[in-house]
């Protein structure tokens, strides 16, 4: 595995593949989830590139960028055992001029929910994501349904913009429990990693309710906010569209149920698509 920490060593490393590229994007702090987009794109692709880039510009004043969990040793070992061909961790200097151009998210599925939460979020995410792409060169790129509306998002980037890249959503990984593993569940501490199933709970008492033919919307979210009770405080529940647009009623291969909440230090998020 070479290790790329400029461009111009990422396109050195570059030239020596031949064939379909595989890519993913993190920003670390490698778990399971991240390890199944891995596998995934190693399986279905000649060569693989993983970056790892804690981005800057997607975190608000105040989020924790500083404190945002960095293991950067078991990360290269993990990418070395996963059989990645180059692994792309650039600095910030790297990465950003001073007076950069910007990409600005979209009016509605830019600015609901994640987007109305941490407004300029998605601006971030999508500048960064869009020079990650062009870089990779990348025949298929892989992101995670966990971040739903982001691979929205990077679905409608690429449309809009002509991109020559194939977006593959990948299933959501969860723990044993039910717990949607996440970077930033490390900062569960205690009884917090018990409080932070019930958000999956919720959801699956939401499946079991669209299961049993109750498809309104107000009906589903108000059985979700009676699990919810262990969580500290619930920032939304919404059931939406594959476009994010609201539903009145659910429907039923067209939908996604999105929740986050915070559960002591850590806000989480979770999702379901139905
Ligand atoms: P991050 O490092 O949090 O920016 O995540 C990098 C990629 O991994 C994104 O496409 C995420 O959606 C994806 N990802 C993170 N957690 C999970 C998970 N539990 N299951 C599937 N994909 C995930």
């Amino acid at each position: 595995m070479l290790i790329a920490r400029t461009i111009d060593e990422l396109q050195e490393a570059k030239k020596a593949l031949s064939g379909s590229i595989g890519f993913v994007p993190t920003m670390g702090a490698l778990h399971h989830g991240h390890l199944s987009l891995i596998r995934q794109a190693r399986d279905e692709n000649e060569h693989l590139i993983v970056s790892i880039f804690v981005n800057p510009t997607q975190f608000l004043e105040g989020e924790d960028l500083d404190a945002y969990p960095r293991k950067d040793e078991a990360d290269i070992k993990i990418c070395e055992l996963a059989k990645v061909d180059i692994l792309f961790m650039p600095s910030v200097e790297t990465m950003y001029e001073k007076d950069e151009l910007c990409i600005g998210a979209p009016a509605v599925c830019g600015y609901v929910l994640e987007g109305k939460m941490r407004p300029g979020h998605f601006d971030g995410m999508l500048q960064i994501v869009m020079k990650l792409l062009n870089l990779s060169a990348a025949s298929n790129a892989y992101f995670g349904k966990k971040d739903a509306q982001q691979l929205a998002l990077i679905i409608q980037m690429v449309k809009n913009y002509f991109m020559d890249v194939n977006i593959i959503p990948c299933e959501i990984v969860r723990d044993d429990r039910g717990l949607a593993l996440s970077s930033r569940n490390v900062y569960l501490k205690g009884d917090e990693n018990e409080r932070a199933l019930c958000l999956s709970h919720s959801l699956k008492r939401a499946t079991k309710l669209v299961m049993s033919g109750t498809l309104n919307v107000e009906k589903i979210k108000k059985e979700m906010h009676t699990v919810l009770q262990d969580v500290d405080s619930i920032e939304y529940i919404a059931i939406v569209d594959r476009d994010f647009k609201r539903l009145e009623e659910v429907e039923v291969g067209n939908t996604i149920i999105l929740l986050a909440a915070w559960v002591g230090k850590p806000r989480l998020i979770d999702n379901l698509w139905i």
